[in-house]
Parts: C-alpha cells; sequence; structure tokens
C-alpha cells in the first residue's frame, strides 16, 4: 500500500510510524496520539473517502505534505465497524508508556506505542460491532490428496466472539456448499489453495474477506504444535481423530488468532468434529435461492430465517441460524428435536414461563470470551452472573419435571453446571449501576471489600471536612468571603476577593503561602490543603487499584470455570431454541413432520411460510397443496405446468423448505408431513431475462443442473424451475428434456420439475414415474383467476394474454395478441406437439439422447416451433408474424 516510505530524514514520531506501519502492510493503521487515532499518508486517504471525514496535513515528509486524518477514541467503535463492514482490516495502535517517561529519556524522544490488535472482520469481540443474532465466523481452510486427482478440504471454523470452534471436512465438490452453510466474515487458508483455478469463483462469490497466508507458515508440525499449545496438551489423540486437511485448517485458524490478537488468547472449545455426512447437503445456489438464511437482495429479513425466528437471546438467535444452515441427517437426532419441540407445544405454561426467563438472559457466550480476552468491562460479568443465574432456576425448574424428553433432560443438565457459588461471588461483589469500563471504577458493590469502603469513605468525606476547614479558616481570619476550591494547578487552594479589607490581607498572609493574583481575587495555599490534597487523590488512586485487582479476581474465578460457563450457554441457547419453535408451531398451527428412512415425501395441507406470512400481512388467504413424491426403491418425479403467477414457483419452493424445517428439528407449515430423510437438497431455477447479470447467466444455468444431474442420489430432493428458459426454445425445450429424463432413469430422485414446456408432458406416458400437475385457474368472461391450487394433469392455456392484461398492457395491445395468437395457433394446429414427441427416442442411461432435430422439410414450421408466445413481447409478437408471412 506505501511503498517507499523511507524513515531517513523524518522527524522521530514519523519514522516511528513509518516502522509499525512498514509492519502491518496489509492494515489501516489506528495511530494513538493523545485522544485521538490519527491516520496518515494513504491510510488517511482511505478511510477519510470511507469514514467521510476530513483529510487535514501534518508536516512533510520527502518533501510534500504528509495528508492526516482523526478519529476520536471514544468514538472509535463505530468507524472501526464501518471499517471493517467495507473489508478493511485495522491495526491499533497504543501509546504504550506515559508520556512522562519518554520526556525522562531526552526532549526528542518519542512515546513508545505497539500495536495491541489486529481488528479483522472474523476476530472481533466487541458488542457494538458485531451482529447479535449471528454467529461472527472465522473459517480456516486446509487440503489434503484423497486419490488419484481427488482432494478434500479441511474446514476449521473459529467463532471468537463465543468461543466455538469446529472441524470437518468435505469432498472438494462440496466446498462451495460448506463456506455457504458457515457464511463466515473472513477466510484464512494457504496461497496455493486460494490461486487454484477452480475455486476462484468460491472465493468471488463469497461474501467473506480473504487472507492467504505463506505456504511456509503453514507446515503440518507447527499447525499440530499450534493445537497442542492452544489446549495445552501433549498429544491431540484425547480429542478424537483428526484428518490432515482438518489440523492443517485449525493451524490456520490459531495461527491468524494468534496474528490478530498478539498477546491475548481467545477461550476456545475443545475443537469438535462434525461428521460430513451428519448435515443436509446444499449448495451455495440452493441457499440463495431458497433464501433460507437471506434473501436474495442479501438481507435478513423475508428470508426463511427472519420468519420462523421467536427466540428471546441472542444466543438462541444464532443457534436458530446455526440448525437452519446445517439440517440434520441422523433420525434420532432429528426426532429428538422434534419430541423436544412437542413438550414444549403440548405444555404451554411451561413453555411460556421458560421464555419469560430466558428473555433475562444476557448474551452469556460473549461476554464470556471477552472475559477470557481482558477485554471486558464490569457490565460482562454482570452479564454472566446473570445469565448463570437465569440457567440456575432454569435448569432447577427442568430437573423437578416428570419425563422430560431426552433432549430437554440434557439441556437441563447443563444448565445445571451454573456454580451458585460463582453467582453469589458475583452479586455480591458487584454494584447495581455498572460503569462500561472497568478504569472507571466504582463498579464494587459497597461492603464487599473493606478497604474500598475506606478509601471511598474518605473521598467522599472529602467534602466535609473541606467545609469544616473553610469555615475555620473564615474564622481564624476574620474573612467571610474565603473559599476553598480547586483546580488542577493549585490542588485545593484559598481564594478571597481582591475587594477584602486591610486586616483580612494581614492575617491571610501571616498564615498562608500567596499563589496568585488574579484581576479580582487573589489565591493562597496552606500546608495542610497540601496534605488533604494528597490523601484525597491517593484514596481514589487506592480504590481504582483496589477495585482493579478485585475485576481481575473475578474474572479469573468467571475463567476457572469457562467449560462450564460455555456449556450453560449452549444449553440457554438451545432451550431457546426449541421453545422457539414450539411457540411458532402453536401461533400458526405447525404440525410435527415425521422423518423416517423410507423414500416418502408426503405432504398434506402445505404452505409456503414467508409467502403466507406476506399474504396474512395483506389480510389473503394461502391456497394449501399437497404434494406427494413418495417411491418405493426410486423417488418419483412430478411435473407442473401452469400460467405464469399461477403459483408453481411457491409451491415448489414450500416443500424445499418443509423438508428443511423437519429436518432441522422444526414443525412445519402443513397438516402432516412424511418425508424419508433427505441427504441431498438441490434448488435450480432457470437463468430469466435477467440482462443485468449479462450473458454468462445460461452458461451458469447449465452448470448448476451438471452439478445436480452429477449429485443427486436416491436420497435427494431435487427443486428445478423453468430449466431451459434461459436459451431458445429448441435448446430450452431439448435440455430440459433430457434432463428430466436423466433426473427420472439415473438419479432415480424425488423431484418437482415446473416448466412452460407443454410439450414436456407428454413424457407423462413414457416415464413411469413421473406424473403430471398443473395449477387451476378459474376462467370467466374475459379475465382469469388464479386458484393457486395444485392439481394432477396438465396446463390447458398459459394464459399469457390474461396475465399480460392483469399486468396492465394497453387492451388495443391485448386484443391485437390475441388475433395473432389466434392466427399463430391455426398454424400450429398441423403439426400437434404430440407428434413431435413421438419422433424421439426413449432416453437410454449410457447414450446421451440426441437432441430432438426441427423438421427440415418444413421451415415454416420450424419457426412456429420457435416461437413461444408466452415469452413474447408484443413487438416481438408483431415480427414474428411478418416473418411468418413473408416465409409463406
Ligand atoms: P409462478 O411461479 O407460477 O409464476 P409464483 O409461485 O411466483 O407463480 O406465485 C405468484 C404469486 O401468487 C405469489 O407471489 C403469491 O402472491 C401468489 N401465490 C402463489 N401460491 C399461492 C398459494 N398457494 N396461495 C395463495 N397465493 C399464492
Amino acid at each position: 500500500p506505501m511503498p517507499g516510505l523511507d524513515p531517513a530524514g523524518a522527524t522521530p514520531m514519523m519514522a516511528q510510524y513509518i516502522e509499525i506501519k512498514a509492519a502491518n502492510p496489509d492494515c489501516l493503521l489506528f495511530y494513538r496520539m493523545g485522544d485521538f487515532y490519527e491516520l496518515f499518508f494513504e491510510d488517511a486517504e482511505i478511510a477519510s473517502r470511507a469514514l467521510g471525514i476530513v483529510l487535514t496535513k501534518r508536516g512533510k515528509h520527502a518533501g510534500s505534505e504528509i495528508p492526516m486524518c482523526g478519529v476520536p477514541v471514544d468514538r472509535s467503535d463505530d468507524y472501526l465497524n464501518r471499517l471493517i463492514a467495507l473489508g478493511h482490516r485495522v491495526a491499533v495502535c497504543e501509546q504504550t508508556e506515559d508520556p512522562a517517561e519518554a520526556k525522562k529519556r531526552g526532549p526528542k524522544s518519542v512515546v513508545r506505542r505497539e500495536v495491541v490488535r489486529l481488528v479483522t472482520p472474523g476476530t472481533i469481540t466487541e458488542d457494538r460491532l458485531l451482529d447479535p443474532a449471528r454467529a461472527n465466523l472465522l473459517l480456516a481452510i486446509g487440503r489434503r490428496k484423497t486419490g488419484e486427482g481427488a482432494v478434500a478440504y479441511g474446514l476449521a471454523a473459529v467463532d471468537i466472539s463465543t468461543g466455538r470452534f469446529s472441524l470437518s471436512e468435505v469432498a472438494g465438490g462440496d466446498l462451495s456448499g460448506a463456506i455457504a452453510r458457515h457464511d463466515p466474515r473472513e477466510i484464512v487458508l494457504s496461497e496455493a489453495i486460494h490461486a487454484d483455478p477452480a475455486l476462484a469463483r468460491i472465493w468471488q462469490e463469497s461474501r467473506a474477506a480473504i487472507v492467504p497466508l505463506a505456504q511456509a507458515e503453514l507446515e503440518p508440525a507447527a499447525a499440530e504444535r499450534r493445537l497442542r499449545e492452544q489446549y495445552g496438551v501433549s498429544t491431540l489423540e484425547g480429542f478424537g481423530q483428526f484428518t490432515r486437511a482438518e489440523i492443517a485448517a485449525a493451524g490456520a485458524a490459531l495461527l491468524y488468532i494468534a496474528r490478530t490478537q498478539l498477546a491475548a488468547r481467545p477461550p476456545l472449545s475443545v475443537p469438535t468434529r462434525e461428521d460430513g455426512g451428519a448435515t443436509l447437503a446444499i449448495d451455495a445456489a440452493t441457499r440463495a435461492n431458497l433464501e433460507l438464511t437471506r434473501t436474495l437482495s442479501g438481507e435478513r429479513t423475508g428470508s426463511l430465517l427472519a420468519t420462523i425466528d421467536r427466540t428471546v437471546t441472542a444466543n438462541g438467535a444464532r443457534l436458530l441460524a446455526e440448525h437452519l444452515a446445517g439440517p440434520l441427517t441422523h433420525l434420532d437426532a432429528i426426532t429428538r428435536r422434534h419430541a423436544a419441540v412437542a413438550h414444549l407445544v403440548e405444555d404451554g405454561r411451561l413453555r411460556g414461563s421458560l421464555r419469560d426467563a430466558l428473555a433475562r438472559a444476557p448474551d452469556l457466550a460473549r461476554a464470556l470470551s471477552r472475559t477470557g480476552l481482558g477485554r471486558a468491562g464490569p457490565r460482562d460479568l454482570a452479564a454472566i452472573r446473570d445469565g448463570l443465574a437465569v440457567a440456575a432456576d432454569l435448569g432447577a425448574r427442568l430437573a423437578a419435571i416428570p419425563d422430560l424428553p431426552e433432549d430437554l433432560a440434557r439441556l437441563a443438565e447443563h444448565l445445571a453446571e451454573a456454580n451458585p457459588d460463582l453467582i453469589a461471588t458475583l452479586a455480591a461483589a458487584l454494584a447495581d449501576d455498572l460503569p462500561l469500563s472497568r478504569r472507571d471504577g466504582g463498579f464494587v458493590r459497597a461492603g464487599y471489600h473493606p478497604e474500598i469502603d475506606e478509601a471511598r469513605t474518605l473521598g467522599q468525606d472529602s467534602r466535609k471536612v473541606i467545609a469544616a476547614l473553610q469555615a475555620r479558616y473564615a474564622e481564624q481570619t476574620g474573612c467571610r468571603t474565603l473559599r476553598i476550591k480547586h483546580n488542577n494547578l493549585l490542588g485545593f487552594f484559598i481564594e478571597v476577593p481582591q475587594s477584602v479589607g486591610e486586616a483580612c490581607l494581614k492575617g491571610l498572609q501571616s498564615e498562608f503561602v500567596h499563589r496568585q493574583t488574579m484581576v479580582d481575587a487573589m489565591r493562597f495555599t496552606s500546608v495542610e490543603l497540601g496534605e488533604l490534597e494528597s490523601k484525597i487523590s491517593g484514596a481514589s488512586d487506592r480504590a481504582l487499584a483496589l477495585e482493579a485487582a478485585v475485576f481481575d479476581d473475578l474474572a479469573a474465578r468467571v475463567l476457572a470455570q469457562a467449560e462450564a460457563i460455555a456449556e450453560v450457554a449452549e444449553a440457554l441457547a438451545g432451550l431457546d431454541v426449541a421453545a422457539s419453535h414450539a411457540e411458532l408451531a402453536v401461533e400458526l398451527d405447525w404440525r410435527r413432520p415425521v422423518v423416517d428412512e423410507s423414500l416418502s415425501f408426503v405432504v398434506v395441507g402445505g404452505r409456503h411460510p414467508v409467502v403466507e406470512a406476506a399474504l396474512r400481512r395483506a389480510g389473503e388467504p394461502f391456497i394449501a397443496n399437497d404434494c406427494d413424491l413418495s417411491g418405493d426403491t426410486r423417488g418419483r418425479i412430478r411435473l407442473i405446468t401452469g400460467p405464469n403467477m399461477g403459483g408453481k414457483s411457491t409451491f415448489l419452493r414450500q416443500n424445499a423448505l418443509i423438508a428443511v424445517l423437519a429436518q432441522m428439528g422444526a414443525f412445519v407449515p402443513a397438516a402432516d408431513a412424511r418425508i424419508g430423510r433427505v441427504d441431498r437438497l438441490f434448488s435450480r431455477v432457470g437463468a430469466a431475462d435477467d440482462l443485468a447479470r449479462g450473458q454468462s447467466t445460461f452458461m451458469v444455468e447449465m452448470v448448476e443442473t451438471a452439478a445436480i444431474l452429477n449429485q443427486a442420489t436416491r436420497r435427494s430432493l431435487v427443486i428445478l424451475d423453468e430449466i431451459g428458459r434461459g436459451t431458445a426454445t429448441f435448446d430450452g425445450l431439448s435440455i430440459a428434456w433430457a434432463c428430466l429424463e436423466h433426473l427420472h432413469e439415473v438419479n432415480a430422485c424425488r423431484a418437482l420439475f415446473a416448466t412452460h414446456f407443454h410439450e414436456l408432458t407428454a413424457l407423462g406416458d413414457r416415464l413411469a414415474r413421473l406424473d403430471n400437475a398443473t395449477l387451476k385457474v378459474a376462467e370467466h368472461r374475459d379475465g382469469v383467476v388464479f386458484l393457486h391450487e395444485v392439481v394432477p394433469g396438465v396446463a390447458e392455456r398459459s394464459y399469457g394474454l390474461q396475465v399480460a392484461r392483469l399486468a396492465g398492457l394497453p387492451g388495443s395491445v391485448v386484443t391485437r395478441a390475441g388475433a395473432i395468437l389466434k392466427s399463430l395457433e391455426k398454424a400450429e394446429m398441423g403439426r400437434p406437439a404430440r407428434a413431435r414427441i413421438d419422433d424421439l427416442p426413449l432416453f437410454a442411461a449410457l447414450a446421451p439422447p440426441p437432441p430432438p432435430e426441427p423438421p427440415q422439410e418444413d421451415p415454416l414450421g420450424a419457426l412456429l416451433d420457435a416461437i413461444d408466445p408466452d415469452a413474447l413481447t408484443p413487438r416481438e409478437a408483431l415480427d414474428a408474424l411478418y416473418r411468418l408471412k413473408r416465409e409463406r
């Protein structure tokens, strides 16, 4: 960033700056000067632009002026937040000695300064910089060869703000899905992985800051050593078996944490190893398309997560997001979660009282982590006190209930780990009103520490002592206007107005030392006042020092139980999530699904939770629909045709969402649901007329479709919406056709396929497990009403003109288009769609099916085939008509 900054010829301070900056080239340097962090040179230009703050100058370097801007220390959090959000990294450089010390070394010497911390998106811990409802993950990636040309990736996911640390390994093809699931703020990886051209798209599409590290720093032996050091163990065996890729990832994560936190070490949980097959595989495109945790435009509002979130704690909200991002595949675990929710659905009083109590629990996990990093304030200790107290209370309440479902019983056990002694100590030690910073003092409760009380009494008594002294001096000197005041220069002093009488003045001068003559007053000091001064300031210094010691003692007691507290925090979150699901189920009449080992997929009366919520706000009903894709040894495919706006996409997505909800352990928006465990979920939408994204959309659509056809198993659920729409009609039809055949014959999965190629419905006769369904439409005089009801069969018409009318196309255009359509349809009559389809050989699994040839001998027919009335603008329709005329 700043090449060629030469310390030679710089002022001593600038030389120090340049040296520190050179050691942190990839960060903006916040250089502490008094009450400000200052930025210089290019950093200043970047920050002033990013933050909209004034760019000034300070002195010269190498003949040109030095740009500078600054942010006040007490408001630096806000500025940091904005810089981090923009993807910058910031090195915070503090003064690490008293300026008086520096002066002693010589008049020109500079205060010693050191970078105490690097602030990066994935390593922040301050509440003001963090989203309470979202984990703040740092994801480190390692890699190993698993065979000829095959690799696996190790992932270390660390949330320093809560201490959570998990390791997992995924096959090469699943890397992008795994990254999307973790949704990290920052990704750390080797330069080699970063430079791999096959992965370039993943880094581009991730929303994370990417940090490549040099290979030399990532030696396997060093990675192991770092892990052993972090946990103070001589071997990793006690933690279970990790692969080399996982250890490499863990090592990279720890290296990066050490680099950014410098001396501080966050208390990390022992890394848990996630079994790769334990979560439902959902790739990045499917996540985006189903709007699981955020909408297509990137917001939380309007996502499935926002719609189902009834949690009352930040920790619970984060766990809910994690469960939604990684639904389960193990039946036991899923069923246990359902049982816990069911219990809380049935016992409304318990649910209500749990939620009331939880709502009072502060963010235990983040307070604990800050304590471990030495960044905690008194309010963090109070948060730990209150969180533990709520947990102890809830644990006792749950323990008294007989026959609790397993998950709730386990949570109750963890809650019981909240140590009553620690709660009592914190309650006794902390005052009611707490300052933000420990440096401010005043947080220790009166009565907790006798010496602190004594020192404080002295400070409080000083007012009385001074008042008494003032009265005595006035008496002594006979000067009734005498006052005792205080300022930083003189400390305590005596002040009398100039107008005071001769006699008084004599008395004053004989008793006290004259210090200052002002325009209208005279000031004196006395030995007595000097002594009082040092006693009082000594007392408050002493009180502060004693309070600091109390703080350290409390923090040490908390950290001694860090592991138990982290478990309590997890348990509170788990309880909050179960109660949230139950609350939602009661509120919206969601039902407990059955997830089993079959290949069933039966949803009765299913609804789309997000669309339904939107319609509810508008006071409109949502039409529930059934869906059956059950097979015995292979799944079924349902092909859905119907008018635009009929509800095809909604129907497709709601079934995918119901599977996700069921497997994350929630109840589902349906009257009944029975779902054979899904191993992978895929959802794609054909590239629409999305001009903004450029011509590559069709390519993207095909790449993504290829991934599905290559990866979907019999256990998978596939949702394809308008595949093939992004290209010319014939190409599109043949691609959609071939995809359907492949899904049916090779993948043999459960699938929903929406299309506007009505020709495809003829496949229903030829593919045994393919059913046709359509969305019902009621026609009247000159319009249509979409009933949003899914019924067996084939759409009779596409109702493009009716939709166009509903959309407000001028009546004359709609009428004209109707006339054009009639003549087009008449021409089409001669060659029914069925005839063309019957010409095609049935798909053979091994040989790719030949694309359907447009009939060569009939150019007019070919032209007609190429026309999709639904997709035409009126202008295009007119053009098409002219072309047809010409051809004749
Ligand atoms: P398509 O994919 O067929 O074009 P959509 O699924 O996008 O249609 O649905 C269009 C609109 O119709 C939705 O935005 C919603 O307002 C409404 N809709 C869809 N399904 C239903 C339903 N089951 N009940 C009520 N309204 C629905």
